[in-house]
């Protein structure tokens, strides 16, 4: 079995590639440094791991922030739409999404639906369809920026209309650096990472970060990883707390203070058509994910 150190850290020909004693890239700078942006915060929910919470993260953030009084919407970017059903969303494969967003330039006004558990929480859901948009989207030119575009577009419009703008756009990134995630770290101007308190925890993190720095230099100069969050903490083990240390020895600017605790009602709460905050407000997991979101608004306060 490997030791903690190991097994949250990536192997040595990553390392080498990398050029750094402790295998991590560099972080492309970020928040709480970061200076305070006027208007939309843009906020990408991204780690090429799949199952470490992003969705769960992205829902449940976007429905405390909606709770603490700001417009939120979600972009759900992964073709599984589990967002969409998180948030009770209709994303049978007949109406408006993400996907005619990114590949038929639809407006994100004529595809967004209000939750209706959650007032002042949008959301774009993914059809189906979005699975073939990987490939569709290869054939188009501006590939890449299809869905800054049409955030751009959405900001602009809504500050014309008696709409209320967006105070802040989540995006719930698939489990893949493809175009996608490359569409939804260009329309950001933050990156917020979940990350599983897990053996190999910081596995591909690495990987993530050169991704990152890759969309900054060719696409959006702006992007930061403002945060990162650690999910399915267990305070009973050991291992959990041993991985949260390390990531934070990596990243000391970039953890928040609050964990997420491993909670069923956090995994029960999707089957319901819920986010936490509604399905168990009081719950410990509702509790957490609240604390989180207020950490996330005293960052843009910084
Ligand atoms: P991702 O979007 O990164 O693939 P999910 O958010 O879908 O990950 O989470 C993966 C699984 O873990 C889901 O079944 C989810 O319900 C469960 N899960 C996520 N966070 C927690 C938590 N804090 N406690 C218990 N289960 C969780
Ligand atoms: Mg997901």
């Amino acid at each position: 079995m490997p030791t903690v150190r190991e097994s949250v850290t990536p192997g040595r020909r990553e390392r080498e590639r990398e050029g750094r004693p402790d295998g991590l890239a560099p972080v492309p700078v970020g928040a709480p440094a970061a200076p305070p942006r006027p208007g939309t915060r843009i906020i990408a929910v991204a780690n090429q791991k799949g199952g470490v919470g992003k969705t769960t993260t992205a829902v449940n953030v976007a429905a405390a922030l909606a709770e603490l009084g700001s417009s939120v919407l979600l972009v759900d970017a992964d073709p599984q739409g589990n967002a969409s059903t998180a948030l009770g969303i209709d994303h049978h494969a007949d109406v408006l999404g993400t996907y005619d967003v990114l590949t038929d330039a639809t407006p994100l006004v004529d595809a967004i639906v209000e939750c209706a558990d959650v007032p002042g929480l949008w959301c774009c859901p993914a059809t189906v369809d979005l699975a073939g948009a990987e490939i569709e989207l290869v054939g188009m030119s501006a590939r890449e920026s299809q869905l800054r575009r049409a955030v751009d577009e959405m900001v602009t419009a809504r500050a014309d209309t008696a709409d209320r703008p967006f105070d802040v756009v989540l995006v719930d990134c698939p489990p893949s650096l493809g175009l996608i995630t490359v569409n939804a770290l260009t329309a950001a101007r933050e990156v917020l990472v979940p990350i599983q308190c897990e053996y190999y925890a910081l596995e591909g993190v690495t990987q993530l970060l050169r991704s990152i720095a890759l969309v900054r230099e060719r696409y959006n100069a702006e992007l930061v990883v403002s945060s990162m969050v650690l999910t399915m903490f267990d305070g009973r083990t050991r291992l959990s707390s041993q991985v949260a240390e390390e990531v934070r020895a990596h990243f000391p600017e970039q953890v928040f203070d609050q964990t997420i605790p491993r909670s069923v009602r956090v995994s029960e709460a999707p089957s319901h058509g819920q986010t936490v905050m509604t399905y168990d407000p009081a719950s410990s997991g509702a509790l957490a994910y609240r604390a989180v979101a207020a950490e996330l608004v005293a960052r843009s306060d910084a």
